[in-house]
């Protein structure tokens, strides 16, 4: 292929930029109004990252989409109308494709390639990037904008590959709508995307089995239409709602109740979970300050969550299956839902819990368990992903002494504020284990990710440096930081994704900073004020 005939190839680029999602395409934007020139390789055919590829049906944001959505420009904020409170999948990537077009974005993208190896050169400080494509170009600065659930993971069930039906992951959904009229499907999984879909599948399907290894907390998302005079009143107070959303714990404009669980009267304690539980979903973790860190005040929430959900289910023994009591609640990401326990209410759904009667093998009719055979024409995998390092292991990232990355972090990712590593100078992670990430609005997270190393590029410039890396002192002390926060709460006793829990051999550390957004944003700020504490910055030899 004649690479340079193709593309208008610079071969020695400023920036290159892995991933088209959300961060990818704010960092093409911002390094580019920079002055820097950049090119992001995408793996998939077009923009969106896990919204392009997450097309399972009832996909929806569970953080408001009027916060989900670039806070940069004002005149994206102005122009864009968010039809739903939580958008749908389709209405995210479409979002996300006016973007693209808007800011001239993709002329800057190679979709259909997937970056296999970033390379150091130690002498010049140059990240040599090769994709699959045989294309390799060399780059000053290295943005891994991979996503943090952006490896599906696929559990090695035996005979899985001889079932005579369809297969889909929730992660690679088709693009042609799957139609579950008169079929028979089993759903394996019951975290967000398996509790998302479900109500979807149940409505179409002649019989749905859901096959449920850990029941999981999950609160009704309370969805409906924006209206227009909601959708004026929001960007009337646009500013003020980012002011908020930024000075916050979890990047959204919500603020827990100011006093502490057991401070205040029960009718008071249950008004606020009440409010919480009206305002949908993921927040309810944060009804109180002291929910994930005090297991009383935990324990008051979980009532309250298993009076409601009891509430709507019609079978005892079906409920008793569906209320988790493994893990504190919010331990886990909590679930935002429309419908979920309802659903079981349905005479064509069966809950089948496979922690009872695990799933033995896969045969060309079926799933057979301990327990029974399950005749099927469709399996669902809604089984998760191998979050927050999965992706970054799928590439061979080379640093100083020929160091691999992978096996850097293989007993745990090793990153001074999540965007990072020592050893490798000049490799940013955007939205990377060691911030909060999945832990806030990703949509701000990976703005505030992008602002602080477009401003670190521009502090080298203005110093006439050529690279910045992580010291192994300050790397190992955010680990410590991170560890520490995590065990003073209740987050670390949950078999969760957070922990690398869900995948089999993986290092089991609580992989977030769990501080906050804000307070994150503010040591982050701290560390460029203070010339970027915790970092050397380095002329090439
Ligand atoms: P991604 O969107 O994951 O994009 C990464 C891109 O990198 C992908 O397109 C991938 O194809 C590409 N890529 C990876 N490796 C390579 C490679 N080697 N070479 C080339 N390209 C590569 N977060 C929230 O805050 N709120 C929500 O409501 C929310 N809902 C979610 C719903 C679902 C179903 C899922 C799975 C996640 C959700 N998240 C949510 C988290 C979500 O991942 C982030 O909000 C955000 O979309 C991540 O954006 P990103 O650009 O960092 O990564
Ligand atoms: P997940 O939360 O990791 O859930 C995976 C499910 O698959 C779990 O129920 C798990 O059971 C089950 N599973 C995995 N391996 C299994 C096996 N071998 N046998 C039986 N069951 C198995 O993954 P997810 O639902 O895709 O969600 C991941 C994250 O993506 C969420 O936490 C959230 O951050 C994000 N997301 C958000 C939304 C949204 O509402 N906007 C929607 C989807 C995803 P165990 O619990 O027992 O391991």
């Amino acid at each position: 292929m004649n690479i340079a005939a193709d593309h208008h190839v610079e071969p020695e680029l400023d920036a290159v930029v892995v991933g088209a999602g959300f961060a990818g395409l704010y960092a093409l934007h911002k390094l580019r109004s920079q002055g820097r020139s950049v090119r992001v390789f995408e793996a998939a055919p077009d923009v969106g990252g896990t919204w392009y590829h997450n097309r399972y049906p009832g996909a929806r944001c569970d953080v408001e989409s009027v916060d989900y959505s670039y806070s940069f420009s004002t005149e994206l904020e102005q122009q864009w109308n968010w039809t739903e409170k939580y958008a749908t999948q389709p209405e995210i990537l479409n979002y996300l494709n006016w973007v693209a077009d808007k800011l001239d974005l993709r002329r800057d993208v190679t979709f259909n390639t997937r970056v296999v190896s970033a390379v150091l050169d130690e002498t010049t400080l140059r990240w040599t990037v090769t994709t699959d494509t045989g294309e390799v170009v060399s780059a000053r600065f290295c943005l891994m904008a991979t996503g943090p659930l952006s490896a599906a993971m696929t559990p090695r069930f035996a005979g899985l590959d001889s079932f005579a039906g369809q297969i889909y992951h929730t992660a690679h959904w088709p693009h042609t709508p799957v139609d579950f009229t008169g079929k028979r499907v089993g759903v394996i999984g019951t975290g967000s995307s398996g509790i998302q879909s479900i109500p979807i599948i149940a409505e179409q399907a002649t019989q749905l089995y859901v096959f449920q290894r850990t029941p999981n907390y999950s609160v009704p998302a309370g969805n409906k239409p924006l209206s227009a005079d909601e959708l004026a009143e929001i960007k009337a107070n646009y500013a003020e709602r980012r002011r908020l959303s930024w000075r916050s714990g979890g990047g959204s404009p919500h603020i827990a109740h100011p006093k502490m669980t057991m401070e205040v009267s029960p009718e008071e304690r249950r008004a606020q979970f009440e409010k919480r539980w009206q305002l949908g979903g993921v927040l309810f973790s944060k009804t109180f300050p002291d929910q994930m860190i005090d297991p009383a005040a935990n324990e008051e929430a979980r009532a309250f969550y298993e009076e409601k959900i009891r509430a709507v289910i019609d079978d005892p023994e079906v409920a008793e299956m569906l209320i988790p009591s493994d893990h504190p609640i919010g331990t886990k990401r909590i679930c935002t839902d429309t419908n979920y326990f309802q659903t079981f209410n349905r005479p064509n759904v069966k809950l089948v819990s496979v922690r009872e009667t695990p799933i033995e093998s896969v045969d060309p009719t079926g799933i057979n368990t301990s327990g029974a055979h399950y005749v099927l024409d469709i399996i669902v995998l809604a089984t998760g992903f191998d979050a927050m390092t999965g992706t970054l292991a799928k590439i061979d990232i080379v640093g100083r002494g020929g160091q691999q990355l992978r096996e850097d972090w293989e007993h745990g990712p090793r990153t001074y504020l999540g965007l990072g590593v020592d050893g490798f100078p000049n490799l940013f992670l955007i939205s990377g284990p060691g911030a909060p990430a999945v832990l806030a609005n990703m949509v701000l997270h990976a703005e505030a990710h992008v602002n602080w190393i477009a401003a670190a590029m521009d502090y080298l410039d203005e110093h006439d440096y050529d690279a910045i890396e992580a010291t192994p002192e300050a790397v190992d002390n955010w680990i410590a930081e991170c560890a520490q926060r995590a065990e003073s709460t209740l987050f670390t006793q949950a078999n969760s994704w957070y922990m690398g829990a869900n995948v089999p051999g993986k290092a089991r550390v609580f992989m977030l900073f769990i501080g906050g957004f804000a307070v994150y944003n503010d040591i982050c700020a701290e560390v460029a004020d203070a010339g970027y504490k915790g970092f050397t910055v380095i002329k090439a030899s």
